[in-house]
């Protein structure tokens, strides 16, 4: 059975439309990335799942539960990471862990879970004293009780330096491996490329792509990036690159290196292009191309 299901859900703010006629579905077991720019429905879409917000259209479900129907039943299996959470002020780590796990009527060791997080030394420490990087490392700990099925997390690595977003990956990673599936969203490109099975990305509420990371790659025309330093540059010779059949762009960049993405197989036709041109090539190497690139490529390209 999916995890998610997404049919055609839109959501209406008076003159935005924050989501537009999004389907989606997310297999059980999947570790799925929503990605997007700020602004392009991330946020609304999972407030839709936990039945915070009223799909103006559509319908949704998690594990067959539709989530404005049912939503105490699709909860029941979920672990939540929302976006802008506040913790208790008057309540320690543990307390809000052992909270977690009682609504959850679980039975994990509060302690064992502040663990995995990192969190352990600050247990017994009022979470008005936390830092934004401890409540969101504490907000973990609590969608982690119960060993939910399902991990909803909103932007989880905001608010966490490099090794706290790290770490948070391996997590994710080890949820992923007990069984849970994993959705969470992000605007952080390689957080989401180091993780995640398939990425969806929403642009203007939209979901305009949904693909492994291979998959969009190829569909970008391969997904080479050439990377060429010519011993100099004429007029007109970004312009015949951009004719070579696979190429699809060619930039400048710091006025030294030209930038193709391109298939494979075009590689060297770009290289005999510039030397037909009467370009000398003073190095060249390949790169492939990274989700940031495929990316700006989609959200541009509207
Ligand atoms: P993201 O999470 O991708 O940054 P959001 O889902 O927060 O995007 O927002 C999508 C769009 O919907 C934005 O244009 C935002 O301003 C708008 N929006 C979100 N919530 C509301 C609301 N409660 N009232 C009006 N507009 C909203």
């Amino acid at each position: 059975m999916a995890a998610i299901e997404a049919t055609n859900v839109s959501k209406r703010y008076d003159t935005v439309i924050a989501l537009d006629r999004v389907n989606l579905t997310v297999e059980e077991g999947e570790t799925f990335g929503f990605l997007g720019p700020n602004g392009a429905g991330k946020s609304t879409f999972i407030n839709a799942l936990l039945d915070f917000v009223k799909p103006t259209d559509g319908s949704l479900s998690i594990f067959g539960h539709d989530c404005q129907r049912e939503g105490v039943a699709a909860r029941n299996r979920i672990g939540v990471l929302p976006e802008g959470y506040s913790v208790f002020e008057r309540l320690t780590g543990r307390q809000h862990v052992e909270y977690a796990i009682e609504s959850k009527d679980a039975d994990d060791d509060p302690i064992a879970l502040l663990d995995r997080v990192n969190m352990r030394d600050a247990a017994d420490r009022n979470a008005a004293d936390y830092s934004k990087g401890m409540a969101q490392r504490l907000v973990l700990a609590m969608a982690l009780a119960g060993e939910p099925d399902l991990l909803l997390l909103d932007e989880p690595t905001t608010g966490l330096d490099p090794n706290g977003a790290a770490e948070m990956r391996q997590i994710l990673k080890e949820e992923n491996e007990r069984g849970a599936t994993i959705f969470f969203s992000s605007h952080i490109l390689e957080q989401v490329e180091a993780v995640c099975d398939r990425v969806g990305i929403l642009q203007a509420g939209e979901l305009v792509a949904v693909d492994t990371i291979e998959g969009l790659r190829e569909s970008l025309g391969g997904g080479t990036k050439l990377v060429i330093t010519p011993s100099q540059l004429q007029n007109g010779t970004l312009q015949a690159i951009r004719t070579v059949e696979g190429v699809e762009t060619a930039v400048m960049r710091e006025d030294t290196t030209i930038e193709v993405t391109c298939t494979n197989d075009a590689k060297m036709d770009v290289l005999v292009e510039l030397r037909d041109a009467g370009v000398d090539v003073v190095n060249f190497r390949t790169e492939e191309a990274s989700l940031e690139d495929m990316f700006v490529e989609y959200t541009n390209n509207r």
